[in-house]
């Protein structure tokens, strides 16, 4: 046998012991995942939290809704502050057939009006409790809406009860950063985006389909 054959033969036996041992181990893997699977047996609709300083939350919800209505489900969209943008995603929902209720006020630092943004949250929530009634959404998105209960300008008992007593089987999505405890307690999924790095500090603008 030549001095390459052996190298060969060696690095074909190094490489067969490699897949032995990753086929064990994802043999053991696959017990734990189908265990934890098999424990999940509960079937209703969640309430999930997207919060934190990153971009990304608003995407996450959005994407939720848009995954909803691929299956032919119905879901509804409320839109807390920003709904005064040309929104890329309402553009693309309403004309599939999902309803929007959108403040279209703007940013507080712009409004500097705070009794006008109370009625304006206001008038939204009246809206957004009615998708949350109604059991023919199976998601619905509270887009911003953490800034309505951290600035107070909706009333919290009311907000928690009505996404508490929604439809079993409807899902609420609500993003906006520095979520309250209450409204991450009554979740079942909390996710924080964490901003690592934004190109908008370096200088680079929002785009146009890309950040709204
Ligand atoms: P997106 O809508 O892109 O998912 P978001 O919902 O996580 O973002 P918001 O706090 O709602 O973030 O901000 C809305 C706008 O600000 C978006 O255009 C987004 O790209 C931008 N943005 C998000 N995070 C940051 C950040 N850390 N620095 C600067 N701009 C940001
Ligand atoms: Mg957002």
């Amino acid at each position: 046998m030549s001095e390459n054959d052996q190298t060969n033969s060696e690095t074909e036996k190094s490489e067969q012991e490699r897949n032995e041992r990753h086929k064990k181990k994802a043999q053991k893997q696959k017990e734990k995942v189908d265990a934890s699977i098999a424990k999940a047996t509960i079937e209703r609709g969640i309430v999930i939290v997207i919060t934190g300083n990153g971009k990304g939350k608003s995407t996450s919800g959005f994407g939720t809704v848009a995954r909803c209505v691929g299956h032919g489900y119905k879901a509804a969209v409320a839109q807390f502050i920003k709904g005064q943008w040309d929104c890329g995603e309402r553009n693309l929902l309403e004309a599939n057939g999902v309803p929007f209720a959108v403040m279209a006020t703007g940013f507080t630092w712009e409004t500097q009006d705070r009794s006008g943004d109370i009625a304006a949250a206001e008038s939204v929530w009246q809206e957004a409790k009615k998708f949350l009634a109604d059991p023919q959404y199976h998601v619905v998105l509270l887009d911003e809406m953490t800034y309505m209960l951290g600035y107070d300008y909706l009333n919290k008992q009311e907000v928690l009860d009505a996404i508490r007593n929604r439809p079993e089987n409807q899902t609420v999505v609500i993003t906006g950063r520095g979520a309250i405890s209450e409204l991450k307690e009554l979740a079942d999924t909390v996710s924080e985006v964490k901003d690592e790095k934004h190109a908008y500090r370096a200088g680079i603008k929002a785009r146009k389909g890309v950040d709204w």
